[in-house]
């Protein structure tokens, strides 16, 4: 299959992508809509949670929560390593799936599966694989470009790569505008997040390799805030390798994000406990008390690094 052949094949198409959606999976549900539109396609985005910050993207009014059609649609599954992180049942109703992401841990669900754990992003997949055999328009390159500037960090993180800079160069020559996406993306945080970073650099503890804070319940936290921007603060201080944020979103119930500079694989981690990701920046959701849930995660690192699994 190919896109061409894709969109000769269906003239229905849903977009949907992982709850709590990041830059990325915004940017690229956005553009993708916006150039299927463009193509003379109906399409629509589904996504069973808003996303919570202001994202000042073209057509984010067209996110719907529940789809318009119910049969005869090709569904793009994008940035969701599983069918099951959409938090819908789109993937059950859908003709033919295609299963777009970066994920080294993506289950190779769908029909069609493009999926490049090398890329940067999901918008980087996309950028390239439109700009193989289409034009892109300045409004979709303006989401795309969005979303590569999400999952880089703002070009900072090691998946800043050739092809990441080669795909944005190539949005901007569409018309994107990198001064508007970074304002966007770097000035959007309320007083309320502020407050959760301030409690969770309060709370850090670090124990030689590892430093890791908890965002108890009754700090406000809840699964669908972004918690992103503490990560990439908290990263800042340059002394451990690994962070782990614990998330308590219910009373027991802990939403973990761990990051580190590579040297250990952490999604293979995350998946030890359910979850997933990348190797620098991984996930998953424990149960139980807080020291149980913290010494069971931090054990599972430090045998990790001493069974040698430390990459460099
Ligand atoms: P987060 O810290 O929530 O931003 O997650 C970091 C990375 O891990 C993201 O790329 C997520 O896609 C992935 N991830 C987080 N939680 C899970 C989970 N429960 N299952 C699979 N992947 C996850
Ligand atoms: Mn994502
Ligand atoms: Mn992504």
């Amino acid at each position: 299959m190919n896109l061409k052949e894709l969109i000769e094949r269906y003239q229905r198409f849903l977009i949907t992508s992982h709850t709590s959606p990041d830059g990325d999976a915004l940017g690229s549900c956005l553009g993708l809509d916006q150039w299927l539109q463009e193509q003379g396609k109906q399409s629509a985005i589904i996504l069973s949670e808003l996303p919570q910050r202001e994202f000042p993207l073209p057509g984010l009014d067209r996110i719907l929560s529940l789809p318009p059609w119910r049969n005869n649609f090709a569904l793009f599954v994008l940035d969701s390593s599983e069918p099951e992180r959409i938090g819908n049942d789109l993937a059950g109703m859908s003709s033919y799936i295609v299963n777009i992401d970066h994920h080294p841990t993506n289950s190779l669900f769908g029909d069609w599966q493009v999926v490049d754990a090398g890329a940067s992003s999901t918008a980087e997949i996309l950028t390239t694989m439109i700009s193989r055999e289409f034009t892109i328009s300045r409004s979709c390159a303006q989401c795309f470009y969005y979303g590569i500037l999400a999952d880089t960090g703002g070009f900072r993180f090691g998946n800043t790569s050739a092809r990441a800079l080669k795909a944005a160069s190539l949005l901007v020559d569409c018309g994107a505008q990198p001064e508007m996406a970074a304002k966007s993306f770097f000035s959007t945080l309320s007083s309320f997040d502020l407050k959760l970073l301030g409690q969770a650099l309060l709370q850090q503890v670090y124990e030689e390799p590892i430093a890791w804070t908890i965002l108890p319940f009754w700090s406000g936290i809840s699964a669908s805030i972004d918690t992103d921007f503490i990560m990439n603060i908290w990263r800042q201080w340059s002394v451990p390798y690994i962070y782990i944020l614990f998330k308590e979103i219910e009373p027991g119930l802990y939403k973990v994000s761990m990051r580190s500079d590579g040297s250990i694989d952490l999604s293979a981690i995350a998946q030890q406990f359910g979850g997933g990701g990348h190797k620098a920046a991984s996930g998953c959701t424990m149960q139980g008390s807080w020291i149980e849930v913290r010494s069971r995660l931090v054990d599972a690192i430090r045998r990790a690094i001493q069974d040698g699994k430390r990459i460099s």
